[in-house]
């Protein structure tokens, strides 16, 4: 028998399947796309049944890439787009409804009512977020509000609700386990990250029966076993999280101050701070991971547009054809000439949580051009990365030792550069840039003891590139300062 982790990896637009050997190196991998359901604007739905049927096949492409079989597969990991909510029957296994998509805004009203009745206080206090439509909260009791017979359902005991993890989780199990872990429980916003558990009295201001929710294990040991259907041998489920938090894993960070920046569509910081909760006026704090029976906790928010700016600079300006050229493009000005790109396209969450704020190129003068904007872009990621890990080291009392980058725009080395100079700490680069399925890998493996602990794995981490801060302080502050003001100018531009 061989000793390979199997990671399924449930996306948002596509599930991956990814096959690690005890080096806790990648040998095979699959993915496919599914349907995307926008029944109306602001709608987002995927369909439960499809998820867990594309999930299972690449599960079963990557084995066979790998020329192997379920024996030799020690462990299974999960990971998953996160705040996602499934409600199915106990008993048919069959979903109630579509799964309401973390991005669906559904629950708005929902929300907008709670923070009127007084309500976000309570809410910011128990589960560390500030109410939003993301999380699942609303999308729960949208489905209850407006699905006939889930009531009556839930009141029989026969209704279940999940985030992804717990969906396929259930599925591999053939029903057999209704579980999750910490770090996807910290996202329904029902969750308390304090007394770590579902939290009683948030679930009546909902009026949301207890009896649907899985119960909260450990991201890393046994949940379960995968029937022996699926892989034609039965094989434990090990490690689970939420893609963020197993992507922090995968970063190897796991000292206070250890944090990780995602560089993709949007920005996702996330860092490491340890045993004890810290309370976040902002709603940063999330859950880390559970281990060793204890709650680990993290903190961090999305920036909403970051490389999604650079695909702006492609299609919308086309002043470059691949979003890679934006490097050569930025590096070939000294500097942005006094500009800067707020890329506020749908507003600014976090710190700043100004949902009227709106994209602005500000300090323009005759001698700009295309090339200084490019820069000022790659310039944004990293000045609102530095906004948040203020505001994240603030709240938490915890310094930044380091930054470990992924996501496509982390191959930008002008912009990793900047970034580290702007943050006056090292930005490191890692071998494999695949960090949500590496973090889950291990998260499995630790689960059945192919690897012993976190320092094991720190061995096996690797960095591909180090970017150390060269710009002195008055430089760097003074840049950081202008970036500040033109932020103040991009806000509430939109008419309430
Ligand atoms: P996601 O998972 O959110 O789709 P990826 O991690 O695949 O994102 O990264 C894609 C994003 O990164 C795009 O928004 C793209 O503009 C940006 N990007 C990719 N490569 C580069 C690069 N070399 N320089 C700057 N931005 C880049």
């Amino acid at each position: 028998m061989g000793n390979y982790v199997l990671v399924m990896d449930q996306g948002t637009t596509s599930s991956r399947a990814a096959i690690f050997n005890e080096r806790g190196e990648r040998i095979a991998m699959d993915n496919k796309e599914f349907n995307q359901i926008y029944p109306k604007p602001g709608w987002f739905e995927h369909d439960g049944t499809a998820i867990w049927n594309v999930t299972l096949e690449v599960s079963k492409n990557a084995l066979k890439k790998a020329n192997l079989t379920g024996k030799d597969i020690s462990a299974i990991g999960i990971t998953n787009q996160r705040e996602t909510t499934t409600m199915w029957d106990k008993e048919t296994g069959t979903p109630v409804y579509n799964s309401i998509v973390w991005a669906c805004r559904r629950g708005s009203e929902i929300c907008s009512d709670l923070i009127d009745k007084g309500y976000d206080n309570t809410f910011n206090k128990k589960t560390g977020l500030v109410i939003d439509a993301t999380y699942s909260a609303s999308k729960i009791k949208w489905i209850f509000d407006n699905v006939p017979g889930t009531k009556e359902k839930a009141a029989e005991g026969k209704l279940l609700f999940g985030t992804i993890d717990t969906w396929l989780l259930w599925n591999l199990t053939k029903g057999k386990v209704h579980a999750t872990d910490p770090s996807n429980a910290s996202r329904t916003m029902l969750y308390n990250v304090y007394d770590l558990k579902w939290d009683e009295e948030l679930l009546d201001i909902l009026n949301i029966p207890k009896n649907i929710f899985p119960e909260v294990k450990d991201s890393i040991g046994i949940f379960g076993y995968a029937d022996k259907e699926w892989f034609g041998h039965e094989i434990p489920i090990s490690g689970i999280a939420g893609d963020q938090q197993a992507a922090l894993f995968g970063q190897a960070c796991n000292e206070p101050g250890d944090a990780k920046n995602t560089y993709g569509t949007s920005c996702v910081p996330l860092m490491f701070i340890g045993d004890k909760p810290v309370y976040s006026e902002k709603g940063l704090l999330t859950l880390a991971w559970g281990i060793n029976g204890k709650a680990q906790y993290s903190t961090g928010a999305s920036i909403l547009t970051g490389g999604a700016a650079v695909q702006w600079l492609r299609d919308g300006l086309k002043i470059i054809k691949t979003t890679p050229e934006s490097e050569a493009l930025a590096r070939s000005v000294e500097d942005t000439a006094g500009v800067y790109f707020v890329p506020a396209f749908q507003g600014l969450a976090a710190p700043h949580w100004d949902m009227y704020a709106r994209g602005m190129i500000i300090g323009i003068t005759a001698g700009v051009t295309g090339a200084h904007i490019a820069r000022a872009t790659l310039d944004s990621m990293a000045y609102q990365t530095r906004d948040l890990l203020d505001q994240m080291e603030k709240e938490s009392g915890t310094k930044l030792k380091s930054l470990k980058v992924d996501g496509g725009a982390a191959n930008n080395d002008y912009l990793m550069q900047f970034q580290a100079d702007i943050l006056n700490v090292p930005v490191i680069r890692p071998a494999d840039v695949e960090t949500t399925s590496l973090g889950t890998a291990y998260l499995a493996g630790l689960g059945v003891g192919i690897w012993k602990d976190q320092s094991e794995l720190k061995e096996l981490w690797k960095a591909e590139k180090t970017f150390y801060p060269t710009m002195d302080e008055e430089k760097r502050e003074e840049l950081y300062a202008g970036w500040k003001r033109a932020v103040e100018f991009s806000k509430g531009w939109i008419e309430r």
